[in-house]
C-alpha cells in the first residue's frame, strides 16, 4: 500500500496524523491506535511524512539552477550541484532525506542544505554517508551499534556527529533513503 493509500486507510480508522513543529510524525487519538497500525507507521513513517509534508505544504521542486545561500556547499558546487537539473530520482532522494532530517530534529533550512549536499554527494560517487543516514542513529543522538559494542574502541555511549560525511563499518541505510 503506497503512503497516500496507507494515509486515507489510517484516517479512515478514526486516526489523525499531523506533523509536529520538530518534524516528527504525531498520530492520535492512542485509544484509537492497534498494533496492526502501529507496525505498519513504523515501517511507512518517512514516506507518511512525505505524503503529509506534500498535502500541509506542497515543497517546491529544486530549480535546476543552483540555488544561493547553502552554506554547506560553495557556489561552484551548487552550480555542480545542480548542473542539468535533477531527475526524478534525485528529486525523490531528495525529500525523502529532507522529511528524515526533519524527523531527527533538523529545522526545515537545515534539513534542505544537508539533503542537497547530498544530492551533489551522489553525483560524485562519493561513498561517504552521514549517521543522520543511518538506521542505527537514535533519537536521542546515541549510536545503537556502539551501544551494542559492535564499533571497536567507540565508547558504548557514543552520540556521533550527525551531519558529518563518513565511512562507518556499521553503517545501515534508513528504511526508504537511497
Ligand atoms: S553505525 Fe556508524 S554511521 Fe551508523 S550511527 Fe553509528 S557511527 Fe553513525
Amino acid at each position: 500500500m503506497g503512503a497516500s493509500e496507507l494515509l486515507q486507510h489510517l484516517r479512515g480508522a478514526g486516526l489523525i496524523l499531523t506533523v509536529t513543529a520538530a518534524g516528527a510524525l504525531h498520530v492520535a487519538p492512542r485509544e484509537a491506535l492497534t498494533d496492526h497500525h502501529r507496525t505498519v507507521i513504523r515501517s511507512q513513517r518517512d514516506d507518511l511524512l512525505l505524503a503529509l509534508l506534500a498535502e500541509v505544504e506542497p515543497r517546491p521542486t529544486p530549480p535546476p539552477t543552483r540555488r544561493s545561500g547553502n552554506p554547506l556547499m560553495t557556489p561552484e558546487q551548487g552550480d555542480e550541484c545542480h548542473a542539468g537539473g535533477w531527475d526524478a530520482a534525485e528529486i525523490d532522494a531528495f525529500r525523502r532525506r529532507q522529511a528524515r532530517f526533519m524527523r531527527m530534529g533538523r529545522t526545515a533550512d537545515d534539513a534542505d542544505h544537508l539533503a542537497e549536499r547530498l544530492s551533489l554527494r551522489d553525483r560524485q560517487h562519493d561513498d561517504r554517508r552521514l549517521c543522520l543516514e543511518c538506521a542505527a542513529l537514535a533519537d536521542n543522538g546515541r549510536c545503537r551499534a556502539a551501544a551494542r559494542g559492535r564499533l571497536p574502541g567507540a565508547d558504548r555511549l557514543l552520540k556521533p556527529v550527525p551531519t558529518l560525511m563518513q565511512r562507518c563499518p556499521d553503517f545501515a541505510l534508513s528504511l526508504g533513503l537511497t
